[in-house]
């Protein structure tokens, strides 16, 4: 769990080949029982939603609908990564329906930056949206009945330790701190009182809703609005090993879905 010191004005540790992950995803998700839904096909990716029914509907009332998504910053190996080990892995709630996008900036991650090819910042363009990846993304969206959680998987190549948003407008049981403490088990928390210029308390940041002070709207935003009334916004940091931040990812979704 040693810091690294090598993300210098940006991330500069392992890179991943998006392509490879994601048809180790769709092997993954497909001997595991999920339908993978293809929502935008461009000239050198598509992106794909993966669902999950219930194994094991309730015995009473409609099963939890979650959802997952990943890759929204090229320079973040580690969400993708994440995703792979949770279809690997197969240990979802049996009374849940789930929904899993593992990446939906595949460009970013053939250049390891941040952006897409155009140059754009997705998890910004939820609000007049000018991407084609991001206007797909919504398009196949807004359909979809709403989510009970909504959890997105990110990395930070600043931050000093795991630390995650929460939006939580009606103040259901927050899965917060049981979510910071499963992942202190297996990497540092940031504990820093501010980080990205928002208040933070034990690595967990609760910001404004209020829609005038965010003119560009991240994907958790967009959700928020539209389709759910909890979300997790999950942040590992990359200047940490990479098998700290997949396992940071992974143990604090398997916590909130477990938690839920
Ligand atoms: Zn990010």
């Amino acid at each position: 769990m040693k810091r690294l010191h090598q993300n210098h004005g940006g991330y500069h540790g392992e890179t991943i080949d998006i392509h490879a992950v994601l048809r180790e995803t769709a092997d993954a998700a497909t001997a595991a029982g999920w339908k993978g839904e293809a929502f935008y096909t461009g000239p050198d990716f598509t992106l794909t939603a993966w669902h999950r029914p219930p194994t094991t509907p309730p015995a009473t009332g409609k099963p939890r609908r979650i959802y997952l998504s990943a890759g929204i910053h090229g320079d973040e190996p580690a969400a993708p990564l994440a995703a792979l080990r949770l279809l690997r892995e197969n240990l979802w709630p049996a009374n849940a329906e789930i929904t899993l996008i593992p990446c939906l900036n595949p460009s970013g991650y053939m250049a390891n930056r941040r952006e897409n090819s155009m140059g754009l910042d997705l998890n910004r363009d939820y609000r007049d949206s000018q991407s084609q990846e991001i206007r797909a993304h919504i398009a196949w969206l807004t359909p979809q009945a709403n989510f009970d959680l909504c959890l997105c998987l990110h990395e930070d190549w600043e931050s000093h330790g795991f630390y995650l948003y929460e939006l939580n407008p009606e103040n259901r049981p927050s899965l917060a701190a049981a979510m910071i403490a499963a992942v202190a088990q297996v990497c540092p928390i940031d504990l820093s009182p501010v980080i990205e210029g928002r208040e933070a308390h034990g690595g967990i940041i609760r910001p404004s809703l209020d829609a005038r002070t965010r003119p560009l709207w991240p994907e958790a935003f967009w959700l928020i609005q539209n389709k759910t009334r909890h979300s997790y916004t999950l942040e590992a940091p990359s200047d940490f090993p990479l098998a700290t931040r997949v396992n940071a990812l992974t143990v604090a979704t398997h916590t909130a879905l477990v938690n839920v």
